[in-house]
């Protein structure tokens, strides 16, 4: 983008205070109502020109990053909320879903410190997105929509259909009333037009004048790589926009994660259960593992028994929230042969006959066994 002078944008002095520059954009903002510029299509590139000077002189650090190194230095850092990459982060947000912030840090309170009661923030919103095992894990953008309160556009969310206020006549326009409460004088917001001073002449006709409409919206959520069963993501400013220009609430992800066919997930490690051969448990050798970076050869020694719990290192899930990966945990169970032939059943005889003669030494467990089943019957008759 072209070098801009964010200040001549909104009509300012370098010099500016916060509260010049916030006025400043509330009279461009109201200058470049639709209504008012029906005739005029560059109206609405021209506010969010003015939208975007704003989000950058009103955040102190992205001001100063203006002043001292210019514009390119912020342009293109809109929604980053630093490292973590949950909050706002990756989301692909249109511009227009800034309405509803901007409008609140504008229209809502005043003055600071004048009075706490602005307007009202949007409800939060919290909806469940079921993701595959392999989603969760890699990480993955689903597009999702969602039923909510957005901010209006024909109106940027100010309620207003022409852009023009009236002096609240309740308040006079301090957007406080004082209320004498027994020998207490009382003040709060202005019940006629919370706190704001201005009433809207004329309410937009597509919102009524609530500044914000039900629509489904579409929203591109990014599931960060590592996110479990019962993870909570939060998009802030995400859920139902404010009414009249208040701030938008949450939007709550919950993650729900369909079991997989192979592996079971508990923390940041990964177990699965596979059959092995009788041969290969009597003989060793290798089998084919599979891991979520692809197939992996394992090698199983000789004798190995069913039950055995073989490790591999780093074949688990990366952690969210640490650096370390899991492991995967791979259990074999011997598969006792079916459908035998009467060959094969003559030959599994003929092993049988020279395992009996070796007296004990081919299964040690059996004997080990039968010799606690001995004592114990022996003592139950002694
Ligand atoms: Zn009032
Ligand atoms: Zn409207």
């Amino acid at each position: 983008m072209a070098q801009k002078d964010l200040y001549k944008i909104l009509g300012i002095e370098k010099s500016a205070t916060a509260a010049e520059i916030k006025k400043a954009f509330k009279r461009t903002a109201m200058k470049l109502h639709p209504d008012r510029n029906a005739d005029d299509p560059s109206a609405q590139d021209k506010f969010k020109e003015a939208q975007m000077a704003y989000e950058i002189l009103k955040d102190e650090q992205k001001r100063q990053a203006y002043d001292q190194y210019g514009f390119d230095a912020v342009s293109g850092q809109g929604g980053g909320q630093g490292p973590g990459g949950f909050g706002g982060g990756g989301f692909h947000g249109d511009v227009g879903d800034m309405f509803g912030d901007i409008f609140s840090d504008i229209f809502g309170g005043g003055g600071r410190g004048r009075g706490r009661q602005g307007p009202q923030r949007g409800r939060d919103v919290q909806i469940e997105m079921t993701v595959e095992l392999e989603e969760a894990i890699n990480g993955v953008s689903k597009e999702i929509n969602i039923p909510t309160m957005v901010s209006c556009d024909p109106c940027h969310g100010t309620g207003s259909k022409d852009g023009k206020t009236s002096t609240c006549s309740t308040c006079g326009g301090v957007g406080q009333v004082r209320m004498q409460q027994g020998m207490f004088s009382v003040q709060q917001a202005c019940p006629d037009c919370k706190g704001q001073g201005q009433t809207i002449s004329n309410p937009c006709g597509s919102c009524h004048g609530q500044g914000r409409k039900q629509e489904k919206t579409k929203l591109n959520v990014k599931i960060p790589a590592g996110v479990d069963q019962g993870d909570r993501i939060r998009l802030s400013g995400k859920g139902e926009a404010g009414p009249q220009g208040g701030p938008a609430g949450d939007l709550y992800v919950d993650i729900h994660v369909i079991p997989h066919k192979i592996f079971v997930r508990e923390g940041d490690h990964l177990f699965c259960e596979m059959p092995i051969d009788f041969a290969t448990a009597c003989l060793g050798g290798e089998i084919i593992v599979p891991t979520l970076t692809g197939e992996v050869k394992l090698k199983v020694p000789a004798e190995t028994q069913s039950g055995k719990q073989f490790r591999l290192r780093g074949k688990g899930v990366k952690s969210i929230r640490s650096h370390s990966t899991g492991d995967l945990h791979c259990k074999v169970n011997v598969e006792t042969p079916v459908s035998l032939s009467g060959e094969q059943k003559d030959l599994i005889e003929q092993l049988d006959k020279t395992i009996k003669a070796s007296g004990d030494k081919n299964n040690p467990r059996k004997k080990g066994w039968f010799d606690n089943v001995k004592s114990f019957l022996d003592k139950m008759t002694g």
